[in-house]
């Protein structure tokens, strides 16, 4: 059963889920997509709870897609929220206000080295399209090589940098090259880095005139299916990057803020410092911010011309965002992740040694992934399977995530508050539900 826990969701009064689905299916955009054959109605959400229109409880082994770090509804970030939207919703960062200065303040104190200005977007697409365009203009160059697997957001220069084809429309991306995927598990290399990392030497050889304007990576892809880039790839290449003149970006949007439990930014187990570091999702629990982290230097190139955005860096999202930090460190989340994290990981890798099914259990902290596979040998890909595994989870009250390229890897990615107990019940139910298949 699930672990306890005293809350009692408000009586719901709203329209039901079938009212509410036909309303999206009228209403909203087509290309929405939904996990189960019967999606649930969402009403609630407590810490790592969520909470349907009966009042049902679900452990959220999602977090929103790696965003709800401090869990939901967290009452610091609740009250930070409240208490700016009534002084001050919104003005300009053309004006002054403390809420947006003592938060990239607090946001630059969690960087190395002199990754010190920052700049507020509104999501992780937009931060990853200002890295892209700052790093252009820093270096003159407009060669951008990021891995295939990789998802970096869906506008024009994002979606050319995110290397998978579901992700992707047949419009003009140019200038971006797509490296050979550093990917222990499917692989060409195996977990040598090194060897991956010759690939971008190859790129830079003979697909650019010898310079690149920058290198663009997450630490853990995310969307791609929860893949740890093979050891000793990222010194290499960057090291590489360096010498053809570009800058290295590490998109920390779904690793960052102590998801990956060892430690704070994604990037960090790598031993490398980037030139430009983005970021969302985590940075407001929920609210839409995002943000672009780099050397003042760098920073410099964007005084050319006029670069501004309406939102970024509304003052009631900066006020999230420093609630955030603030409930990271005092409810050592960073640390929880890295305990609650280590034992889930223990407790999926025994059920990979009991099921054929499961061909591969990998990540770090609460950023770990499930690939399910019908032939062990040959790793193909349990797409039938793996949402006959989601719809039982979620009857027994668990809401997981998926994604990887062919669509078989179980993303859990929860509230950096999950407890053992959280575990144990998402472990015991694919247990469950493997051993009924
Ligand atoms: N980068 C990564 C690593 C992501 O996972 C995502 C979102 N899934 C993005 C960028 C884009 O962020 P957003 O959806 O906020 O635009």
């Amino acid at each position: 059963s699930l672990p306890p826990f005293d809350y009692s969701p408000s009586q719901y009064a709203g329209p039901t889920a079938d009212e509410i689905l036909a309303k999206r299916r009228a209403y909203l955009s087509p290309s929405i997509m939904h996990f189960y054959k019967n999606p649930v109605n969402i009403v609630e959400g407590r810490k790592q709870y969520l909470f349907d229109e009966e009042g049902r409880r679900y452990v959220d082994a999602f977090g929103g897609i790696a965003t709800v770090c401090c869990g939901h509804c967290h009452p610091d970030v609740v009250e930070a929220i409240v208490n700016q939207t009534k002084k001050l919703q919104h003005s300009t960062v053309l004006y002054l206000n403390h809420a947006i200065t003592d938060f990239a303040q607090a946001l630059a104190s969690k960087l190395p080295g002199r990754l010190k200005v920052v700049f507020f977007t509104n999501s992780g697409t937009e931060a990853n399209e200002l890295a892209i365009l700052i790093a252009k203009l820093y270096t003159g160059c407009h060669d951008i090589i990021s891995l295939r697997n990789a998802y970096h957001g869906n506008a024009a220069g994002t979606m050319g940098a995110t290397a998978m084809s579901s992700w992707k429309f047949n419009v003009v991306q140019s200038g971006v090259h797509h490296a050979v995927n550093p990917d222990p598990y499917r692989g060409i290399f195996g977990a040598d880095g090194e060897k991956y990392a010759r690939d971008v030497q190859d790129i830079i050889n003979f697909g650019t005139s010898g310079n690149v304007a920058a290198f663009i990576s997450e630490a853990i892809e995310g969307v791609g299916g929860i893949i740890e880039l093979a050891p000793g790839y990222l010194p290499a290449v960057y090291n590489t990057i360096k010498k053809a003149g570009g800058l290295c970006i590490a998109d920390e949007v779904q690793a960052g803020f102590g998801r990956t439990g060892s430690h704070f930014w994604g990037f960090e187990a790598h031993n490398v410092v980037p030139d430009i570091v983005t970021m969302a999702k985590g940075i407001g629990n929920g609210i839409p911010l995002g943000a672009v982290v780099t050397t003042p230097e760098i920073a410099e190139v964007l005084t050319r011309r006029s670069y501004f955005n309406t939102f970024g860096g509304n003052p009631v999202c900066t006020a999230a965002g420093l609630a955030v930090l603030k409930v990271i460190e005092k409810e050592k989340l960073q640390q929880n992740a890295f305990v609650v994290g280590s034992y889930l990981k223990e407790r999926l890798t025994a059920l990979k040694d009991k099921y054929e099914l499961i061909g591969d259990v990998r990540g770090r902290g609460l950023m770990l992934g499930v690939e399910l596979v019908t032939d062990r040998a040959k790793k193909t890909p349990a797409n039938a399977e793996i949402l006959h595994v989601m719809e039982q989870m979620k009857e027994l009250g668990v809401l997981i995530g998926k994604g990887g390229y062919y669509g078989n890897v179980f993303r859990i990615t929860p509230p950096l508050c999950f407890t053992k107990e959280d575990a144990d019940f998402v472990a015991d139910a694919m247990d469950l539900t493997l051993s009924r298949m």
